[in-house]
């Protein structure tokens, strides 16, 4: 099995929902849409209060060459445009939508043996962005200035207890195989390669099932015919699913720091990506809705759902069974790289690819003490950092020193902060000293 230097192997809570099929969320009454659920400018509402709209329809548009269109999850009114808390606390606007219970949907004509502009067009007005948690506006990625050659689907998920990728890859194999081609038409390339982790074996077996999908074994790639897709076992290790540690697993190139996947000819999506896209051209469906975990020994009743975009994290707990007493930390996203929550109050978006109800068993919640200049957290750091320097110099407020010691290559994976013996908070000095050096600039 292939792998990268350094991360750690973190127990993965994943047996929760493993086997779960994925459950459809069903109609709740009030969404609320954010405009800023992708990387980019927000988008610009094209609707008013009042106004009428059906599931799937263009309800704000993308206001700049990076940033992406939003439909509307429901059938039902416009209520208004607010201000809401969104998961990492910051107010954005949001279209607040009321079902009205009604079906009526929107879609754009379903294209048959598309062009790669008519795909990455397609992509463009549906709306889609990277599911993966960053939220890049995938026809963006996909017309890159560096030439590419191949395209790596990140198939590893290896953020502890997710499941949906998985699920997905088991479920809806045909439609993610067919989307992933589809992305490589788009981009014109034939070398193509999913990566995918150890503790998958249902999903990588379903997968090697599929006609012009191989295994990355030596036999099997004397055989390799022209558009055969390989798939690559990854060792199960955090963060094996980071763009830049994925790249080195499959295809033996290093991204150079603060460079992207494509300075070394590639094009890194995510799976959920890859069935969006195969879902917006063959069925004409934009992005509204989308797969995701809701686990954690603190939900009553984990499960992976299908769930419209805007719902309110509130009515997917409930439908869950509700959250146990000894809950003590709610997470957006992963354990390892998603924001923990004041409260429910949040609505879902694009790139939610989890929540999370941990218990004190599962949650640390202990209060952090002095460095011990251990080294644990450089052993482990994927971008091979010293984050204990980051965060020393970010503490005392020495923002040079802080980004000289790489605080702006690291991709917050969490790796440090896990192994860290004095619980030393080194992602959010991370934060910190990026945000302050932007303010600086
Ligand atoms: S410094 Fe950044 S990249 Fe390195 S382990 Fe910590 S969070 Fe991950
Ligand atoms: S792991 Fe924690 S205690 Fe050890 S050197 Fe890094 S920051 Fe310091």
């Amino acid at each position: 099995m292939r792998t990268f230097k350094g991360g750690f192997h973190v127990p993965d809570g994943k047996s929760l929902t493993a086997e779960a099929s994925v459950e459809y969320m069903p109609l709740v009454t009030d969404y609320f849409v954010s405009l800023s659920q992708h990387i980019g400018k927000p988008a610009r509402p094209v609707v008013n209060a009042g106004d009428q709209v059906v599931e799937g329809q263009l309800i704000a548009e993308a206001s700049s060459p990076v940033s992406a269109n939003i439909h509307s999850p429901v059938c039902g009114e416009v209520v208004e445009i607010v201000k809401r808390k969104n998961a990492q606390g910051a107010l954005v606007d949001c279209v607040h939508l009321r079902s009205d219970g009604k079906q009526d949907k929107f879609t754009y004509p379903p294209l048959v043996d598309p062009t790669p502009e008519q795909i990455v067009a397609r992509i463009a007005e549906a709306g889609i962005v990277g599911m993966g948690g960053a939220g890049f506006p995938t026809a963006v990625k996909l017309q890159p200035r560096d030439p590419v050659d191949t395209l790596i689907i990140n198939a590893a998920e290896c953020e502890p207890y997710l499941n949906c990728d998985n699920r997905v890859m088991i479920e809806r194999t045909e439609a993610f195989i067919a989307g992933v081609r589809l992305i490589a038409k788009a981009l014109s390339v034939t070398n193509v390669y999913i990566g995918i982790e150890a503790n998958k074996m249902q999903a990588y077996n379903a997968l090697l099932a599929q006609e012009g999908v191989i295994a990355d074994t030596k036999e099997a790639l004397q055989n390799r015919k022209d558009g055969d897709i390989v798939v690559v076992l990854l060792k199960t290790k955090y963060p094996q699913g980071a763009e830049k540690t994925l790249i080195k697993a499959c295809v033996n190139r290093e991204v150079p720091v603060g460079g992207l996947p494509s300075a070394v000819g590639c094009i890194v999506d995510n799976v959920c990506t890859a069935y969006a896209v195969w879902d917006a051209v063959v069925n004409g469906n934009p992005l509204h809705k989308r797969f995701m975990t809701v686990s954690g020994r603190g939900i009553a009743v984990p499960k992976n759902l299908e769930v419209a975009v805007g719902t309110p994290l509130s009515a997917i707990v409930e439908l869950c069974g509700g959250v146990n007493d000894d809950t003590v930390k709610l997470i957006s996203g992963g354990p390892m790289m998603g924001f923990s929550l004041l409260d429910l109050d949040v609505c879902t978006t694009k790139t939610d690819s989890g929540l999370l109800c941990l218990t004190d068993k599962e949650a640390s919640t202990v209060l952090p003490t002095p460095c011990i200049n251990c080294g644990r957290c450089a052993q482990v750091c994927p971008m091979r950092l010293m984050p204990m320097y980051i965060d020393f110099y970010t503490t005392v407020g020495d923002t040079e020193n802080a980004v000289r010691y790489g605080a702006l290559n690291c991709f917050e994976c969490g790796t440090c902060a896990y192994v860290c013996p004095a619980k030393r908070p080194i992602v959010q000095s991370v934060r910190l000293t990026k945000i302050r050096s932007k303010e600086k600039k």
